[in-house]
């Protein structure tokens, strides 16, 4: 398929963020998007135009019953100047993943990734020069079909819009403060815990407010049945430091699989660390935790790669992780993904996919 390209004319581009030390998190857009419609059982019209506004019936299905499905990666300017996208295959794959379980279309992979590709080269210049901040990815599914009876849409939007985002770590790489959820529950076996569905953020909302009301950066779900199991963290994978070993939450279908997760798990690998995949329940962390042999916790994932705990709070309890520093082990997996991301580390695991101009 042929992508059509209608660009905005030079007078109509927008200005660029000046301050590049100042970009938050997903609140500015480049100049175009990539659009491609499905209906009549295929794909078509892959087409690259102005970042607009949408238009849609208000009895688009997406609108009612949430037929929605998203992917999350970013853009890197390396020092040569060239774009890198880090392992993007992972998610589109995923993306499909997340297509089969709410009933949406398969996309084809590879074209997506050209067409990724071809916006960041008609939109390229955005990706920030600033160390740490990056071209944040959103490729989005919606189902647009006019329709109020509860079944698949026959007809999708698929796009892809960029975000210049800032550097997460503004004042260092600092512990964030987590609250162990211990009431609400974010995804239950069978449900939509290991997909990227807008839903399961929709149902997050409310227990994440009112940790936030009380100090907590993000929440850490506990299974959904015994309350007890750990399972991940806000938009992030988590990781606990037991005895020097890595341990981190199966896939057992409630979590997502995350692209950081299993670099995680190589890099470790790599640097002679050993990581096991376990059921771990909150009481063996605490037990941990009174014996000395918790000495990191950390959350992974793409919007801040590695995101070191300091503080747990768990049944009004708060306990310090380690000594509410960053730990050895976080920061060095830290400092390898994100030497590969923008360039400083060599990269041996063809993860790096380059955008060529
Ligand atoms: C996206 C996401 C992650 C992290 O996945 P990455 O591929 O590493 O970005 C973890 N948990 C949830 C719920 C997510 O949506």
């Amino acid at each position: 398929m042929e992508i059509i390209k209608r660009l905005r004319l030079q007078s109509q581009l927008k200005e660029r963020p000046k301050d590049e030390t100042k970009l938050g998190f997903g609140d500015k857009f480049t100049d175009h998007m990539f659009k491609m419609d499905y209906y009549d059982g295929a794909w078509r019209q892959p087409r690259i135009e102005a970042y607009a506004p949408l238009v849609m019936s208000p009895a688009a299905m997406v609108l009612h019953y949430s037929q929605t499905i998203f992917e999350g990666l970013k853009c890197y300017r390396h020092p040569d100047d060239r774009l890198a996208l880090f392992r993007p295959r992972e998610n589109f794959k995923r993306f499909n993943q997340s297509a089969d379980r709410l009933c949406v279309p398969p996309i084809d992979e590879e074209f997506m990734l050209k067409a990724l590709k071809e916006l960041l080269r008609v939109d390229g210049h955005w990706v920030p020069k600033q160390p740490g901040a990056s071209l944040y990815v959103r490729p989005t599914i919606i189902a647009t079909e006019p329709h109020l009876g509860v079944r698949p849409s026959k007809e999708y939007l698929l796009y892809i819009i960029l975000s210049p985002v800032g550097a997460y770590y503004k004042d260092g790489f600092a512990p964030i403060r987590i609250y162990v959820e211990s009431f609400y529950t974010r995804s239950a076996p069978g449900g939509l815990g290991a997909v990227k569905a807008g839903a399961s953020y929709a149902s997050s909302l409310l227990a994440t407010e009112k940790a936030a009301r009380i100090g907590y950066t993000q929440l850490l779900w506990l299974d959904s049945i015994e309350h007890r199991y750990v399972e991940e963290v806000g938009s992030m994978n988590m990781f606990f430091v037991i005895d020097q070993k890595i341990i981190t939450a199966p896939l057992t279908g409630t979590i997502l699989p995350g692209v950081t997760r299993s670099s995680v798990f190589e890099v470790a690998r790599d640097l002679d660390i050993e990581v096991q995949e376990k059921l771990l329940d909150i009481n063996e962390i605490l037990e941990a935790k009174a014996s000395g042999r918790l000495s990191e916790a950390f959350g992974a994932g793409t919007a801040v790669v590695i995101s070191p705990v300091g503080t747990l709070c768990y049944k009004e309890k708060e306990f310090t992780v380690g000594d509410g520093q960053v730990g050895p082990i976080t920061q060095k997996l830290y400092d390898e993904l994100v030497g590969l991301q923008y360039g400083h580390k060599k990269d041996t695991r063809g993860w790096i996919e380059f955008v060529d101009r």
